[in-house]
């Protein structure tokens, strides 16, 4: 029984760089799998604008997006969940977060504009974490790079091969379609905004004349000679590859279009892998295992001040999660149930009875979780794999209002808890340093701040551009450069020293005075 729930689930995060068609794809997948029933639903989980006094508008647009957080659809028997990820880069660590909770991934890439910042740092933790990426090359309708140099590319600046299953034929204004390499079909292109197009033909021989008349001679011979190249060149595709992270199958289409999305969905459903297990401090922990586990990715924030519920995301790892039951919270040593857990369906929200591996569910909390806790039935364990990343800015804290010196420390400490920043401590003094990685944090927590806590602070600019957690040989050594280096050291909230650097040649240069220590980028390292 368990079993059978979780080979039909698929649990995955479309990635992108804003602007690429993340957003727009989600909608189609969702079509497709009649979740909704017209374009224009899925609403845009972005910031368009960077201006920091527009932040309450993107926290705004974050409400909204708690409904749109997780989107849930059943697709030819497949329960397929979609795990949104902000695009906007101040925002990246909720993405980071929401990776760990994610078994496999689509990346989004413009045509146009290919490779993108956003795109490389995105990969990053994929191949981190070595999750399964699919890439959909979006937006073939307008005039965008080559696919060969598009390839190569992708190869290159995101370190993985590549193996397109799907094949172009022109692109822009002579854009005709797509030949299935696998399936040895070819989809005609034929701009349709709101429908679901199936125009597919089925090419048993590229050679045959009357692929002459559907594309034109010119067009046709073009895709012979790719598709043959392709073959001669490309590697084959491989199953084992692709799932252990080293292989990206590559399609092209166009999302605006619904042009090649469901090839896209049809391969990725036989393709991706079920839930996965995940490693845990004790053990390793498989989702077959009858025991419910799982684990808080993410914590979003009620912004009225009048309702301070917040929602903590929890992905079920193992067993089968039910309705009002005690579970066990690790880290509290404390038995906590849920009278409204909530599973998300498109724009729906739903009380949920049950859950399985793979499945997100919403737990209204108030105040019991941070990011990565632990849930079981009793066993004591703590799951890994939900590092903290290197925040890019650093400021210090400063208490303008000492008569709520109290409010500050609460609310500095639980919104970091929810992951809105990190929190380090520096002794003596026990200062407060804050790290991000864009400046519209600070704007949020000094907002934040104020409003749910009474709370006044302003921040400070410091002169560090990273952090690095550290470990040493000997716990000699260690006592020897915590001491050495005294200014620069501070406690995170696991009270796990991290070194604080001015860029790369500094920390280069401090790792060469002290050999027996290394740094390490996440908090957490083999
Ligand atoms: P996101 O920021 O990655 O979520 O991107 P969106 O889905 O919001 O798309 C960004 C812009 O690109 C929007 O104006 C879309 O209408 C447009 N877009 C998306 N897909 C296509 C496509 O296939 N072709 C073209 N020409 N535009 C597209």
């Amino acid at each position: 029984m368990l079993e059978k729930e979780i080979n039909k689930r698929r649990t995955f995060g479309i990635i992108s760089h804003p602007d690429a068609g993340k957003t727009t794809l989600t909608e189609k997948l969702l079509l497709f799998g009649g979740a909704i029933q017209k374009a224009g639903t899925v609403k845009r989980n972005k910031a368009e604008k960077t201006a920091t006094s527009d932040f309450m508008e993107i926290e705004k647009q974050r409400g909204i997006s708690v409904a749109t957080s997780v989107m849930g659809f059943e697709y030819k028997d497949i329960k397929i969940n979609i795990l949104d990820t902000p695009g906007h880069k101040d925002f990246a660590e909720d993405t980071y977060r929401t990776l760990t909770a994610v078994d496999s991934v689509i990346l989004v890439v413009d045509c146009v504009k290919g490779v993108e910042e956003q795109t490389r740092k995105l990969m990053q933790v994929c191949r981190m974490r070595h999750t399964p990426v699919i890439i959909f090359i979006n937006k073939m309708d307008r005039e965008g790079k080559d696919p060969f140099d598009l390839l190569e590319e992708l190869e290159k600046e995101l370190n993985i091969s590549t193996r397109p299953l799907s094949w172009p034929i022109g692109i822009g204004h002579t854009f005709k379609g797509v030949y299935q390499l696998h399936k040895k079909s070819l989809n005609l292109y034929s701009p349709n905004k709101k429908e679901i197009a199936d125009d597919v033909i089925a090419i048993n021989d590229l050679n045959q004349p009357e692929l002459d008349q559907m594309l034109g001679e010119h067009a046709a011979h073009k895709l012979r000679e790719e598709a043959e190249l392709i073959e001669e060149v490309a590697e084959p595709f491989d199953l084992g590859l692709y799932r252990s992270g080293y292989l990206a199958p590559v399609f092209f289409g166009s999302a605006i279009n619904n042009f090649g999305v469901q090839e896209l969905l049809d391969t990725f459903i036989e393709i991706a892998p079920t839930p996965q297990g995940r490693e845990a401090n004790l053990r390793q922990i498989e989702p077959q295992e009858a025991k419910f586990t799982g684990f808080v990715f993410k914590i979003h924030a009620n912004l009225d001040p009048n309702h301070r519920d917040r929602i903590a995301f929890c992905r079920i790892t193992s067993g089968t999660f039910l309705r009002n039951t005690f579970y066990y919270h690790t880290r509290l040593d404390k038995k906590l149930k849920f009278a409204s857990p909530t599973s998300f369906m498109a724009d729906n929200k739903s009380l949920v009875e049950e859950a399985y591996p793979g499945d997100v569910i919403g737990l209204y909390d108030a105040g019991n979780f941070k990011i990565g806790d632990t849930l079981t039935e009793g066993e004591k364990l703590q799951f890994l794999g939900i590092p903290s990343f290197s925040p890019e800015i650093f400021r210090e804290l400063e208490n303008t209002d000492p008569m709520k010196t109290k409010q500050l420390e609460k609310g500095i400490n639980q919104l970091s808890d929810e992951g809105v920043a990190q929190l380090f401590t520096v002794n003596p003094g026990n200062r407060k340093i804050i790290g991000t990685v864009g400046e519209l944090q600070f704007e949020v927590i000094q907002f934040r701040l104020k409003q749910e806590y009474g709370a006044s602070c302003i921040f400070r600019p410091l002169n560090f551009s990273k952090s690095s957690w550290v470990s040493a040989t000997t716990p000699a050594a260690m006592q020897q450069f915590l001491k050495a280096q005294a200014s620069r050291i501070g406690y995170d909230k696991e009270n796990r020293p991290v070194f604080f650097s001015s860029s790369q040649w500094d920390l280069e240069y401090t790792a060469k005075q002290f050999p027996e220590i290394s740094f390490h980028d996440t908090s957490e390292w083999d």
